[in-house]
């Protein structure tokens, strides 16, 4: 008699993308979002948040995906960001290693700012740019080996791994919940 009610259940998953500035965390959400992705793109224009549906296990499941509007430049991304996220990806640029060098700081935020453990993925983007490379897949994996966090290099100028580094997290926080 219930079926309908399974049928429409509803799975609502809030994931934060943090990281210094300019490491690429609006073209990850645009690129996924809108597959589309912004040569020049200034750290002003990033939206509050998107919701976009995925389809994990035949489950319809909504992810509202928070972007930050530049505040991350003055290290001032506030607890609001952060309240109910039970996931989150964290983002450096391969090609600037002060970016992978905030990552233990970015990681101390995230948990002083959130009520459970969240979901993170550590995001090395800007795969794309081989010759400038600063930050190695190996420094990467063993950070978050160490972090116990997952891992995963990305391009959201190329597209690559963009979609499952999303969907790593949210299949993940699908499988602790359900
Ligand atoms: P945010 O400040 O972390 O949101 O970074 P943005 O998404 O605004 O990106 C900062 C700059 O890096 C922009 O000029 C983007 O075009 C560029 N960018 C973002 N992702 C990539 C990428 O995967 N490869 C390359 N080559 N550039 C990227
Ligand atoms: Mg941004």
């Amino acid at each position: 008699f219930c079926t309908e009610d399974e049928q429409t259940e509803d799975y609502l998953f809030k994931i934060v993308l943090i990281g210094d500035s300019a490491v690429g965390k609006s073209n990850l959400l645009s690129r996924f979002a809108r597959d589309e992705f912004y040569p020049n793109s200034k750290s002003t224009i990033g939206v509050e948040f998107q919701t976009q549906k995925m389809d994990i296990n035949g489950k319809e499941i909504k992810a509202q995906i928070w972007d930050t509007a530049g505040q991350e430049r003055f290290r001032a991304v506030t607890s609001a960001y952060y309240r109910g996220a039970v996931g989150a990806l964290l983002v450096y640029d391969i090609s600037r290693r002060q970016t992978f060098d905030s990552i233990g700081r970015w990681l101390n935020e995230l948990q002083t700012h959130s009520d459970m453990n969240v979901v993170t993925i550590l995001v090395g983007n800007k795969s794309d740019l081989k010759d400038a490379r600063e930050v190695t897949t190996a420094e990467g994996k063993t950070l978050a080996e160490a972090q116990d966090l997952f891992f995963i290099e990305t391009s959201a100028l190329d597209s690559s791994n963009v979609v499952v580094a999303f969907q790593t997290v949210v299949r993940e926080i699908y499988n602790i919940l359900s």
